[in-house]
């Protein structure tokens, strides 16, 4: 069997483009522009890359985009009191503190004094655990940007055998309860799991979410499977720098039924799902209508 590829970068354009509409709806018959706050303490060269495609991106789908950079050694303080005035701000309908921080800043105490309404990363305390328990909330954005693509490919993945790879807040468990929201029996699979090739060797669907490269060769791999892969992995190949994932693409590719690839698969889909969030923070703000299929 030959994998079929699930194009994110395609499917992302698809869902900024579905923002844009919806967007542009909102202003014309509403007169509401949505508007995302990005946060960024210090001046971590991967940061500043992803919050600048993100303000780029954010301004293409017609959404106000308003970028904060605050210098490396800003105060807890300090940091707290801007996120209490963007809380406060009615322009702004979703806030995003760019992660990790510098250490003398406590992540979990600046994450939950986002207001959980704005929250649109869905790492505050009270969206993980709106999650856990089947009821609306911000849903973390690589998961939720999963999720859309394996409901794109299959329809309904009701009954379906899932396993996880990876038990991280912001990756592997949101994945799973959202799996297990969509009817899938879950295994979240871990560094301490017994036996993981058999594990895996069981699931119609495979999300790998672990950062090691190419961890996942193509034989765990049951023939037909979907494999979502959300690895990225830096490695030096033949003298060269190259982006792979967490599954051996090639050996997987032979026996999946789809397959993502790394890079154009899950990446992608992350900041086309921060945006979605945005729209949906800002309709649920505005008491209108969420988004259609946009949302967990
Ligand atoms: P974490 O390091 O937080 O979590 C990794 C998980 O993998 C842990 O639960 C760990 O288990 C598990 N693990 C590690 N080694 C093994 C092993 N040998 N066998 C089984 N499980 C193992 O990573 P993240 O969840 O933050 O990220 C995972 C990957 O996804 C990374 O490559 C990251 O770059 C990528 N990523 C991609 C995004 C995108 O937009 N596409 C967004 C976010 C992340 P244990 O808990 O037992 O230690």
């Amino acid at each position: 069997m030959v994998a079929q590829v699930i194009d994110g970068k395609a499917f992302a354009a698809k869902v900024r483009a579905q923002v844009a509409d919806q967007v542009a709806k909102l202003k014309e018959e509403n007169g509401i522009t949505p508007g995302l706050a990005v946060v960024l303490v210090g001046e971590d060269p991967a940061s500043q890359v992803y919050v600048r495609s993100k303000g780029k991106m954010t301004v293409e789908v017609g959404m106000n985009s308003y970028e904060h950079k605050l210098d490396v050694d800003t105060s807890e303080k300090d940091l707290l009191a801007l996120i209490d005035k963007l809380n406060n701000d009615p322009a702004v309908h979703g806030i995003l503190v760019q992660l990790p921080l510098p250490k003398h800043l406590n992540e979990d105490l600046v994450i939950n004094s986002i207001d959980p309404a704005k929250d649109v990363d869905g790492f505050h305390i009270s969206n993980v655990g709106l999650l856990g328990t089947g009821q609306k909330s911000m849903v973390p954005c690589t998961p939720l940007g999963c999720l859309m693509m394996l409901r794109d490919h299959h329809g309904s993945l009701s009954g379906m055998d899932a396993v996880v790879v990876g038990r991280s807040n912001i990756v592997g468990k949101p994945m799973a309860q959202l799996l297990l929201g969509d009817s899938c029996t879950v295994t979240i699979a871990h560094s301490r799991t017994k036996d993981l090739p058999d594990v895996v060797r069981r699931a119609d669907i495979v999300v790998a979410a672990v950062g090691r490269p190419e961890m996942v060769p193509g034989d765990w791999i049951k023939e037909g499977a979907t494999v979502i892969d959300v690895g990225i992995n830096r490695i030096e190949r033949d003298g060269k720098n190259k982006l792979v994932g967490d599954v051996d693409y090639a050996s997987a590719a032979e026996r999946a039924g789809a397959i993502t690839p790394v890079p154009g698969g899950v990446g992608p889909m992350t900041i086309a799902c921060l945006l979605a969030n945005t729209l949906t923070a800002c309709c649920r703000a505005n008491k209108l209508p969420e988004p259609e299929g946009l949302t967990a």
